[in-house]
Order: C-alpha cells, then sequence, then structure tokens
C-alpha cells in the first residue's frame, strides 16, 4: 500500500513537510477555512473538539490535518505535525502492528490500545477510532485518539491493591494462595516439596497499644523487609492479617529444611527493632506445613494455621510443624469449647488448693486455687486442657468469676472453722482483667463474701501487664487491700526494674527455673538474681514447682521467702488441705 520505504523509520520522510499556511487552506471536511458555516461546523466536529484529532496521508503516512487538541495534547506545534508521519509518533518495536494497522481497509476502524510518543518523549497509551475519507483527492485516513493513560494508570493500580498489601507492599492472600497454588504444582511429580511458614507476631497489640499505631505500622513495614531478607528472594513473603505473614518456601526437600527456614526468620527477629528512636522487640510465633501430594494451597495454609495455634499455646515464641495429630486436636478443641459452655450451668467445675509454705518457719501462709472440670466422661480435667480455650472464647469470664466467689466463699468456710490457709490465691487472666468492671466485681466478691480484702490474692501474668489499660484495674484491686502477685515469672518479657510501675505485693518464680536449681547451676544465679532485685523493690518472693528438699534448701539459702510445690503437695480438695502437707516441713 505505501510502496517508499522511509515511512517506518520515523524520519521524515521527504515529500510530507508542508507549512501551516498550505495545511490551512483546506479543512478536513473539505471546505475552504474563512466560510461561516462551514467553518462553524468544522470548528465544532474538528478543529474545536475536545479529543485530539487528525488526518493522515494513507500512501505517505504524513500527517494532512491536526486539530488543536492534538497539538495540546501531544505537545507538537501544527508546524512540527506537519511535517511528520504518524511513524514519528509511535516507538519502534510498535512498527510492525503500525503496518498491519495501516493494510487494514476496513472504512471504520476502532483499534488499540496504541503507544504514542509524545513532544518530551513520554509515551502515552491511546484508543482510536479511524476511518477512511479522501484529503485534497487522496486516500486518507481520519483518526480521534482517546488517551487511555489515566484509566489503565487506575486500572494497574487498581490491580496492585487487590493483589498486594498497602501498607508493606507485600503480596496479599489473594495473589499469595496463588502463589503457593503454582508452587505446589510445579512440584508434581518431582521430589521438591513446597512449605509454608505461617508466622504471628506475639505481641503486637502491645506495641500497638503502648506506642501508638504509626509505631506499629512501621514496625511491621520494618519486619516484612527483614522476612524477605531471611528467606532470600526466592522465595515469597506476604501479609495476610495484621500481624500474620506468611512464607512460601519453593523447592525445598524435606521438614528440615523447612525449620532451617524458620530458624532464620527466628534469628532475623530476635534482634530488636528501632523505630522512631524506641526499641521495639517482636518475638513471634511460627507454624509450618509441607504439602502433601494433592493439597491444596488452602488447606496448607490452615494446616499451618493449626500448628501456629500449638506454637501459641505451647508458650509463643516456638516453631511448631504441623502434623496429623493436630488437626484431631483442633478439632477437640472445638468440642471443648461446647462442652465448656454446659460445664458452668450443670455445675462441673471445681477448685483445689495447693498449699504455700513460709520457707524459714514450714507453716501454712496460703493457698492457690487450681480450676480443675469434673467432665461426665472424661473425669477430672486439668486446666492446661480447657484454659486456653476459654481465654480464646472468652468464656474465661465468666469461669474466673465463679472460681472467685467460689474460693472466696471457701476461704470464708475456713475462717469460720477457725482452720485453713489465712490467704487465698485466684489466677486472673489477661481477659479478665481487660473488662471494664473486673474491679468492681472483685469489691463485690469480696463484700459478698464477707472477708477481709487483705485475705485474697489475685495472681496476674507479666502479659497482663503490658495491656496499659489493666494497670488503672489493678491499681484500683490494690487500693482495695487485694494483693497482687505477678505470676510464672521469668518467663515472660517484663523486666524487674519495669515492675516498680504496678502495685504489687508478691512474685513467683516460675517453676523451669526452680526445676534447674542446683548449688553452681546457671539457673541458681537467676534464682539468685530475681530474688534480691525483687526484695529491692519490696516485693515477697514465692517459689513455684517445688519438688525436692535440696530446692527447698537452696532456695531458703538464696533468700526466698514463700514455696509452692509437690514437696508439700500437689492442688487438693479444700477438705483434704491441711492433712496434705508434709510433717516434715510443717
Ligand atoms: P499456675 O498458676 O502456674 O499454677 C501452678 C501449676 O503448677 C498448677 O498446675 C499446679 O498443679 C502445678 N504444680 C504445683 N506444684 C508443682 C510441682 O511441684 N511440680 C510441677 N511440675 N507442677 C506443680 P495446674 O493446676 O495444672 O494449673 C495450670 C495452670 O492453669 C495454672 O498455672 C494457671 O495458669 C492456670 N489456671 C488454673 N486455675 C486457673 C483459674 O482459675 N483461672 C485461670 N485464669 N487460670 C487458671
Ligand atoms: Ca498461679
Ligand atoms: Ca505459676
Amino acid at each position: 500500500m505505501f510502496g517508499r520505504s522511509g515511512y517506518l523509520a520515523g524520519k521524515g520522510p521527504e515529500g510530507t513537510g508542508r507549512d501551516d499556511e498550505r495545511a490551512s487552506r483546506r479543512s478536513v471536511f473539505g471546505y475552504r477555512r474563512g466560510r461561516s458555516r462551514a467553518e462553524r461546523t468544522y470548528r465544532l466536529l474538528f478543529a474545536d473538539h475536545p479529543r485530539p484529532m487528525w488526518v493522515y496521508d494513507l500512501d505517505s503516512l504524513a500527517f494532512l490535518d491536526v486539530n488543536d487538541a492534538a497539538i495540546e495534547h501531544y505537545g507538537y506545534s501544527r508546524a512540527e505535525f506537519l511535517t511528520m508521519t504518524i511513524a514519528d509518533i509511535r516507538p519502534d518495536e510498535d512498527l510492525e502492528a503500525l503496518r498491519e494497522s495501516v493494510r487494514n481497509t476496513a472504512l471504520i476502524d476502532r483499534s488499540g490500545p496504541w503507544r504514542h510518543r509524545i513532544h518530551d518523549g513520554t509515551l502515552i497509551e491511546v484508543e482510536v477510532t479511524s476511518h477512511i475519507t479522501t484529503f485534497d483527492g487522496r486516500p486518507a485516513r481520519f483518526v480521534m485518539v482517546d488517551d487511555i493513560t489515566a484509566r489503565r494508570v487506575h486500572e494497574a493500580e487498581l490491580r496492585r491493591r487487590a493483589l498486594y498489601d498497602e501498607l508493606t507492599g507485600l503480596p496479599n492472600r489473594t495473589l499469595l494462595l496463588d502463589r503457593l497454588n503454582r508452587a505446589i504444582e510445579s512440584t508434581d511429580g518431582t521430589s521438591e516439596v513446597v512449605a509454608v511458614l505461617l508466622l504471628d507476631l506475639d505481641r503486637f497489640k502491645l506495641v500497638n497499644n503502648g506506642h501508638g499505631h504509626a509505631v506499629g505500622d512501621r514496625l511491621l513495614q520494618r519486619i516484612a523487609v527483614r522476612l524477605q531478607e531471611a528467606v532470600g528472594p526466592e522465595n515469597s513473603v506476604g501479609r495476610i492479617g495484621s500481624d500474620e505473614f506468611v512464607v512460601v518456601c519453593e523447592e525445598m526437600s524435606t521438614d528440615a529444611a523447612a525449620l532451617a527456614a524458620a530458624a532464620r526468620i527466628e534469628a532475623a527477629l530476635s534482634e530488636p527493632f528501632e523505630v522512631d528512636g524506641v526499641e521495639v522487640f517482636a518475638p513471634a510465633s511460627i507454624g509450618v506445613a509441607v504439602a502433601d501430594s494433592g493439597t491444596t494451597g488452602e488447606e496448607l495454609l490452615r494446616d499451618a494455621l493449626t500448628a501456629l495455634t500449638q506454637a501459641k499455646e505451647r508458650g509463643r515464641a516456638r516453631v511448631e510443624v504441623y502434623d496429623v495429630g493436630m488437626h484431631s486436636g483442633a478439632v477437640s478443641r472445638l468440642q471443648t469449647d461446647r462442652d465448656l459452655r454446659h460445664a458452668l450451668d450443670r455445675d462441673e467445675l471445681r477448685l483445689h488448693y495447693q498449699p504455700e509454705i513460709d520457707l524459714r518457719t514450714g507453716a501454712l501462709v496460703g493457698a492457690e486455687a487450681l480450676v480443675r472440670w469434673a467432665h461426665p466422661e472424661r473425669g477430672l480435667v486439668g486446666p492446661a486442657d480447657f484454659i486456653s480455650v476459654a481465654e480464646e472464647t472468652g468464656l474465661i469470664v465468666p469461669i474466673g468469676a465463679w472460681v472467685l466467689t467460689e474460693a472466696l466463699r471457701q476461704l470464708r468456710g475456713w475462717q469460720r472453722e477457725g482452720a485453713g490457709p489465712p490467704v487465698v490465691s485466684v489466677n486472673v487472666s489477661v481477659r479478665q482483667l481487660g473488662q471494664p468492671d473486673f474491679a468492681d466485681e472483685v469489691r463485690r466478691a469480696v463484700e459478698g463474701a464477707g472477708i477481709g480484702p487483705d485475705a485474697l490474692c489475685i495472681e496476674i501474668t507479666e502479659s497482663s501487664l503490658l495491656e496499659a489499660r489493666t494497670i488503672a484495674t489493678l491499681r484500683r484491686i490494690h487500693a482495695m487491700g487485694v494483693r497482687l502477685s505477678l505470676d510464672d515469672f521469668g518467663t515472660g518479657y517484663s523486666s524487674l526494674v519495669y515492675l516498680r510501675r504496678f502495685p504489687l505485693d508478691f512474685l513467683k518464680i516460675d517453676r523451669q527455673f526452680v526445676a534447674g536449681l542446683s548449688p553452681q547451676s546457671q539457673d541458681t544465679s537467676i534464682v539468685s538474681a530475681m530474688i534480691d532485685l525483687a526484695h529491692a523493690l519490696g516485693l515477697t518472693v514465692v517459689a513455684e514447682g517445688v519438688e525436692t528438699e535440696e530446692q527447698a534448701a537452696l532456695l531458703q539459702e538464696l533468700g526466698c521467702d514463700l514455696g509452692q510445690g509437690y514437696l508439700w503437695s500437689p492442688a487438693v480438695p479444700a477438705g483434704e488441705l491441711g492433712d496434705s502437707i508434709s510433717p516434715t516441713r510443717r
């Protein structure tokens, strides 16, 4: 159709140069300019039209006329345009497509998207509507341009948002699942497997509450970067929940390799983050699942979640690998939740009491109330099997209320008989402390039982101290005269210095430290330091899980005040408390 070469090289072929004056002689519509009616039509339909339009010579591809919108939009002057061919506004790599389209003899044609080069060199994306016409008696094509660049950018942005997490720029759940499924497919028939690591920050809420959401957001961004560095570019990292990240490890050969990746992540997160001048720790729990043949991405994620839940239950900041047994564990948790809801109504909960002993005198100074569930089929179920479920579902709130009332009722009974321990300790979970009226509940329980407030001791864990709003509740409870004890000390994150801010009376050293006691062990120096610092803060120290005479003797030597453990007695029903204390240590 166009025999002469050179047009498509975009180098302003000879013979197409026209000047403004010549171009303005005739309009697209074949009217001479300057005539009133024709002029009006011309202005309306072409010259003043808001869309860029032009006519080009079908043979030479030279622009024959352009409207003002084209001049404004493309940045070439009219004179420049009229020295150019349409090949000049097309990027070189599009010229083949241009040849095709020029050969298209359809009278009216809509096509695109095409790319056009505007005066400053930028490429825009356009769709064009064109039809064949004649201009000055020569075959020509009339073109109207629709610039879709902004729309395409917008569409790309929408696509990006649908697939990526706004805050960290990481793939979101949708994109991650897609990659995961592809990865699983690609390992089909090979010896390779895909592993998923699901990671949940252990204390992100505390960061948000304590330092504000801005710090929380920046922490998540830093974590995203560290995770990607830790697992390398060949593995995908995504964010699928506020503080939940996923790593898809491809081309793993074994569980061990997946565990090694998890260990690298743990190591990467063990270093503190510095966010806005604040040092923040971001320990995480990790659930690992490795794909079996026929597993889908969804199933793999679900298995990783089951493993993650287990990691959380087993004390957080740890890694668990999914195995089939866990799934039945998850099912039985559901069952537990259902049964537990009836346990309260059916009066199936029981309290056992474990004595607390003065290490120096051997006197019974208190008892800790520990809940049990007299399950109609399973027998006496320990708190380890249902407290975490109750905490998850919130059932711990009514259960805890029952424990408090029941323990105080029992204490009142002992007082009437002139027997039993002078003080009873009750465990209170973070969930309960978070209830806005918890302090009032305690006041009502104490008043209702008719005991002195100092005969009640409430045991809280370190995680409770990290929740900002519980401080006020603790202060109110303490102001009533109720004692406060910090349980499981040493397993959480708080430092002794931090404890100064809280109105505490007792500190219970976790039994794992007590178990490690022997004259030269490292645990002994840790326990010794804990005792000294606690005393410096005016706290009475209780050692938990004392099982042997040696431990008791060593603790006494280190200055520990009270002890609790199987050496004296396990937790027993109220009626057996006095009998159970071994006479040798009394
Ligand atoms: P905890 O508050 O640390 O309670 C002490 C646990 O250590 C008890 O386990 C007790 O039986 C056990 N123990 C006592 N002496 C020894 C010993 O010499 N050696 C060893 N190895 N263990 C000893 P239990 O009764 O199974 O309670 C487990 C946890 O369940 C408690 O840990 C507490 O966190 C929670 N819990 C128990 N009752 C309640 C409750 O009424 N409310 C809440 N929120 N949590 C409770
Ligand atoms: Ca306790
Ligand atoms: Ca404890």
